[in-house]
């Protein structure tokens, strides 16, 4: 017998279609409603993505068709998720846990990357800007830091200038993506070095996926950011560049580049 939680795990799971699970699922959660007739789509999405919704006593899922041989027990994990977000409650954790292992494991993030690779499309700027090239600010940092043996992934500024994430490494389309609010006259050098460093290393240690929990800035990652030139300095111009967007932002001042 095998116990996941307060779900039910014998036989009949193996029996249910998807849209017996959600009908058993939405009982337990809304003993008292009226049930709803369940429709389930599993759609192309660039993503692991699903969608819930309830209308006229229609619930409809589409599920990211990449979830479509995934077990009963994910199934099962994933209508616990979806519906308690329409209910606007917070799902049990050992659900969550179990459905995000289900997504960690290695055979399924590679499924997921190749997919986001194939049907998504990464826009982004060329990375030369108008105040800082970023294919030279990578090569500078790779000779003085990694013997210049980093292969260059795709480089570029962002479409969007973003103010919460200054710089991104997307492993799906290899690419280190900073943020094109950066390329302005009125951010320093050290800022965008720091921040494509950061990235480097993002690619020096990969993210370790350990079950359920992801760890994207390990000891070892931490260690090796510190021995970036004028780490401190860095860090105080990032903090003043951030507090300085923000203040902008609170003014009601557009953005650059946008
Ligand atoms: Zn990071």
């Amino acid at each position: 017998m095998v116990h996941l939680g307060e779900m039910q795990v014998e036989t009949a799971l193996f029996f249910e279609t998807i849209e017996q699970i959600y009908t058993r699922v939405f009982r337990s959660l809304k003993p008292r409603a009226s049930v709803p007739t369940v429709t389930i789509r599993f759609r192309k999405y660039a993503n692991i993505t699903s969608r819930i919704r309830l209308e006229n006593n229609n619930l409809t899922v589409d599920i990211s068709d990449l979830l479509e041989s995934a077990p009963a027990p994910i199934q099962e994990a994933l209508a616990h998720i979806l519906l308690a977000k329409l209910f606007r409650r917070i799902p049990e954790a050992g659900i969550v846990a179990r459905y995000q292992r289900y997504l960690n494991r290695t055979e399924m993030r590679r499924v997921v990357h190749s997919v986001k690779r194939e049907r998504g499309r990464k826009l982004i700027r060329n990375p030369k800007g108008e105040t800082y090239d970023l294919q030279a600010v990578f090569e500078e940092l790779n000779f003085k830091y990694f013997d210049g043996l980093m292969a260059r992934p795709q480089l570029g500024w962002s479409i969007r200038p973003s103010r919460t994430t200054l710089g991104h490494y997307d492993p799906s389309h290899h690419a280190i993506v900073l943020s094109c609010l950066m390329d302005a006259q009125d951010c320093p050098a050290i800022l965008v070095n720091f921040v494509m460093f950061h990235e480097m290393l993002h690619l020096r240690y990969p993210t370790e996926h350990n079950g359920a929990r992801r760890c994207v800035h390990t000891q070892e990652f931490k260690q090796a950011e510190r021995q970036f030139e004028g780490y401190r300095e860095a860090k105080r111009a990032l903090r003043a560049f951030v507090e300085k967007e923000w203040a902008r932002e609170a003014l009601g001042l557009s953005s650059r580049g946008a």
